[in-house]
């Protein structure tokens, strides 16, 4: 029988592991969070995340579970670990993913470079902070950001006030040096539970307005001495914290060559999509082989350079199927992905790849035929 993966999460990850689930037998399961999500396809339940009796009654049909985010809640993994459930990533390496101020104490143990930080309580502490740092810092709700959303840069003590005022008993915040980085690079590796780890090259990720919008792979100039440490940080943290399957380690790269880690994802990432067309294995196939505990694949290139665009939803006129279908005819070399969301303004609804001999031809046809949804 083939072995059962169950996914927590109904989003374009999960969906972007049914393909690759098939090709190498495993049957894949997904908790969605309702009908109709991006991973429809495979989605075997519709649940609550945060309901022991929802996800217990999903993983008791499955081998493994993993998870399309990082949400569930610790007592829910925790119960499932106690049940004797194969959890991938692990409740102890997740928690570092979920809580950013758990992550820069553990970080910070191993002794991997990072931005200055400190947990702050109230005005004065953050005032504190931003004295002895510039008068300038980056205060970030430790839980449940993404996309730029619960960080702020602040210049005076009073700036994060609001988020002060929604804390809870023995609660903080995150506040970090407002790191003047000269690009952002993005790492990933894989890990099975026995320990085996594999490092893809590192990247250069393009953000606007705190969306990831490009990745460049591998990382255009950067020197080896750059790539081996970026690849040295990757497999300390995955195994400094245990964590199985995919991990992600966003960076700032500074204008002094130096990298300090901005924050993790234990799943496969944005700036990993380019592996599905331009890697000999895939981020989400290789997900797969490490919570499955399988042989890891190879993660060469398959060619010098590969570029991916994100595509958000937008004003533009027409059905999301007719830009799909322009976009196709104008770029033949660009491999669409749609994740079958319905486009809102700013929404991920989809990403371009291209790999290729050249840079500037890759970038060229990518932004081509993504700017058919602009
Ligand atoms: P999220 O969890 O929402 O993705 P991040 O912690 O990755 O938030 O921050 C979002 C963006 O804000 C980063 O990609 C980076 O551009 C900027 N940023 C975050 N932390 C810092 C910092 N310490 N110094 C400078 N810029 C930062």
């Amino acid at each position: 029988m083939a072995l059962r993966v169950g996914v927590i999460g109904g989003g374009q990850l999960a969906r972007m592991m049914i393909a690759p689930a098939v090709e190498i037998g495993i049957d894949l399961r997904v908790l969605a969070e309702e009908e109709g999500m991006s991973a429809q396809l495979a989605a075997t339940a519709v649940g609550d995340y945060r309901d022991l009796d929802a996800v217990r009654a999903f993983v008791r049909d499955v081998d493994v579970v993993t998870f399309d985010h990082e949400h569930v809640p610790q007592d829910v993994l925790r119960a499932l670990v106690a049940d004797g459930v194969a959890v991938h990533p692990g409740p102890d390496a997740l928690q570092f993913a979920q809580d950013k101020l758990v992550m820069r104490a553990r970080l910070a143990e191993l002794g991997i470079p990072q931005p200055d930080w400190a947990a702050v309580r109230d005005a004065d502490e953050l005032r504190a902070f931003l004295d002895a740092h510039g008068g300038r810092g980056v205060v970030k709700t430790p839980r449940g950001g993404y996309d730029g959303k619960g960080v702020r840069v602040v210049r005076a003590g009073s700036e994060a006030d609001d988020w002060f005022a929604t804390l809870g008993d023995g609660e903080a915040l995150l506040v970090e040096e407002l790191v003047s980085f000269v690009r952002e690079l993005a790492q990933q590796v894989a890990r099975r539970p026995g320990g085996e780890v594999v490092a893809y090259p590192v990247v250069e990720t393009v953000q606007r307005d705190g969306v990831c919008a490009e990745v460049l792979a591998p990382a255009p100039g950067a020197p080896q001495r750059l790539a081996q440490m970026a690849e040295g940080i990757g497999r300390t943290i995955a195994e400094g914290l245990g964590v199985t399957g995919m991990l992600a380690v966003e960076l700032f790269e500074t204008d002094d060559e130096r990298i300090l880690v901005n924050e993790l994802a234990m799943r496969p990432h944005n700036s990993g999509h380019w592996t599905q067309d331009g890697a000999v294995t895939s981020q989400f196939e290789q997900h797969l082989r490490a919570v499955a505990d399988l042989p890891l694949g190879d993660t060469s290139p398959r060619a010098p350079w590969s570029v991916m665009v994100n595509i958000l939803g937008g004003p533009a006129e027409g059905t999301l199927e007719d830009r799909f279908s322009a976009a196709m005819s104008d770029q033949p070399a660009a491999k669409i992905h749609t994740y079958g969301k319905a486009p809102r303004p700013g929404r991920k609804v989809g990403h371009v790849n291209v790999a290729g001999d050249d840079l500037d031809d890759a970038v060229y046809i990518a932004r081509a035929a993504a700017a058919h949804f602009a």
